[in-house]
C-alpha cells in the first residue's frame, strides 16, 4: 500500500485561491483523497510524498492521521 499526503485548507480557503492557507496535512491512500482519518479533502489539493511524514515539510500534521499510519506502515 502506498501513501501520500493531502492539504486541508484553512476554513474559507481552498486550492484553488491564489494563496491557499494550509490547515494541516492528511494521510491518505494513494490517488484517494480520503484521510485515514476519514476526512473527506479537496481533490485539487496540494499533495506531497508521505516521504514528507516527520519532517517539517509535513507538518503539521494531522493527529489521527499521523497515528493510523504508525500502524499502517511496517
Ligand atoms: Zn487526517
Amino acid at each position: 500500500m502506498q501513501y501520500e499526503m493531502r492539504a486541508e485548507y484553512a476554513d474559507g480557503s481552498s486550492p484553488r485561491d491564489r494563496y491557499p492557507r494550509l490547515e494541516v496535512w492528511h494521510m491518505t491512500r494513494l490517488d484517494e483523497t480520503t484521510g485515514l482519518c476519514g476526512r473527506d479533502l479537496d481533490a485539487d489539493a496540494l499533495t506531497q510524498s508521505a516521504d514528507a511524514w516527520g519532517t517539517p515539510a509535513g507538518q503539521p500534521l494531522c493527529h489521527a492521521c499521523g497515528a493510523l499510519f504508525i500502524h499502517q506502515v511496517p
